[in-house]
């Protein structure tokens, strides 16, 4: 059964068209015709763009969100946060995780994004052990992705290891840690666990240079074959030091050095690299992974956007506050703070900030989360409108919309969403969003009780 939408303005991979159709059939885009005035049965829209790519989430730590924001005795760092995540999840099982996973997944449609890929590592029962289904975590995740329509691409996280040189994990790490060969199993039963998802992709990711040795880098990258890797790496001044102390080299510069980083690879973060290093990502063809809003929230630091000429994308990770138009604007406005300047990302005079962004991070999305994205026939219905009435909108045309939604609107001009062909998101709220929210508060209340 095929539907089509018509737009009175949509962006193709060759820019804005006026009156285009979009053929919808078996969640895929069947055909587009430009030029092409509304027949009746067509369902109508103003504008149409296609979703976005959220490249690094951890959807558990939703359910911290605000959590960590009260001044402990000491300087509160990532690592002060990191003792509060790992005290928040330590009665979370496989009900919760899929619950807390659901109103994250359905924030992210709700808000422009299409697909995310979650870097799950929260693998083991609250003692360490195996569950009796070793991937039930991994099925919690499948199961929120099936409840909201989002699309998965899972990355199952290979974390062995406390620090540098294979040092052995805390206690609060016990819940991750896994062998070559229990972690080669456990991605098999996850990809069962996929198997019900349509277009899910199954990664996967070294935690970072501190959980996994170089003998496992290069086994887990030969296990990966075509599919995603995605490491976290120099997010924090600490972790510099603790590499260079431990190899004498930086994060990324050891990285680029000692393991075949191409364009399957996705390096989360990448805050602190010098010149050489930035350059030096931006030639490998990987996808740099930035998360502006978490980066803010730890106190990370600033990937040095401007002078980075390589593919990139943005993520929710923490889950904090989960907004496409938020991570885009925040990514430009960090530089504009830090260089004082204006429009610095855009690429030349007269082009849109807002279009380079959202271009940007939909090109770099569907790179390292191995999906193509894209209004184009053949690729999966992933859909969004906004809504031509709000006040940011009026007046706009073409990218000038895509700047009124980034840099004035925000998520409130996001009017519908569809995800492989069905509509989740109408008047910006997701289908289910009451039935998950009831559950979610009755998990979350039984959690930090
Ligand atoms: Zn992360």
């Amino acid at each position: 059964m095929s539907k089509v939408l018509h737009a009175t303005r949509a962006l193709l991979p060759d820019g804005w068209h006026t009156d285009v159709r979009v053929t919808l059939a078996g969640g895929r885009i069947a055909a587009i015709a430009g030029d092409a005035p509304p027949l009746p049965d067509d369902e109508r829209h103003a504008i149409l763009l296609p979703g976005l790519g959220n490249l690094h989430s951890h959807a558990f730590q939703r359910g911290m969100a605000g959590l960590a924001e009260r001044r402990g005795d000491s300087n509160d760092s990532f690592w002060t946060w990191r003792e509060v995540m790992y005290r928040f999840l330590e009665r979370m099982g496989p009900d919760d995780l899929a619950a807390i996973a659901a109103l994250a997944y359905a924030e992210m449609l709700e808000t422009g994004f299409t697909r995310v890929g979650e870097f799950h590592y929260l693998h083991h029962d609250p003692a360490g052990q195996a569950y009796a289904d070793p991937a039930a975590m991994c099925a919690a995740i499948a199961q929120a992705a099936a409840e909201t329509g989002i699309a998965l691409t899972l990355l199952p996280v290979f974390y062995a290891h406390g620090g540098f040189g294979g040092q052995a994990p805390n206690a609060g790490q016990r819940r991750f840690i896994t062998g070559l060969d229990s972690f080669a199993r456990l991605r098999g039963d996850a990809a069962h666990a996929l198997t019900a998802l349509p277009d899910a992709v199954l990664g996967l990711a070294p935690h970072s240079l501190r959980a996994a040795t170089p003998d496992q880098i290069s086994a887990l990258d030969a296990m990966a074959g075509a599919a995603p890797i995605h490491i976290h790496i120099a997010e924090q001044t600490r972790e510099v030091d603790d590499c260079l102390a431990w190899s004498n080299l930086r994060p990324v510069e050891w990285l680029l050095r000692h393991a075949p980083v191409d364009r399957r690879w996705c390096l989360v973060h990448a805050t602190h690299m010098t010149s050489d290093e930035t350059r030096a990502l931006a030639a490998s063809g990987a996808t740099a992974g930035l998360c502006p809003i978490t980066e803010a929230n730890l106190g990370d630091g600033l990937f040095p956007a401007r002078d980075y000429t390589g593919a990139w994308g943005v993520g929710s990770d923490s889950n904090v506050l989960i907004d496409a138009s938020e991570e885009l604007r925040l990514y430009e406005y960090g530089q504009r703070l830090v260089h004082r300047g204006r429009n610095l990302l855009a690429p030349a005079p007269g082009t849109s900030t807002g279009a380079a962004l959202y271009g940007g991070a939909l090109r770099g999305g569907a790179a390292a989360l191995g999906a193509p994205a894209g209004l184009a026939v053949g690729n999966s219905a992933d859909l969004v409108s906004l809504d031509a009435d709000h006040p940011c909108l009026i007046g706009r045309r073409d990218d000038a919309l895509i700047d009124g939604w980034l840099f004035a609107g925000g998520r409130a001009v996001i009017d519908c969403v569809w995800r492989h062909g069905a509509k989740v998101v109408s008047q910006g709220r997701h289908h289910a969003r009451d039935a998950i929210v009831r559950r979610y508060r009755a998990v979350l209340t039984g959690l930090l009780e």
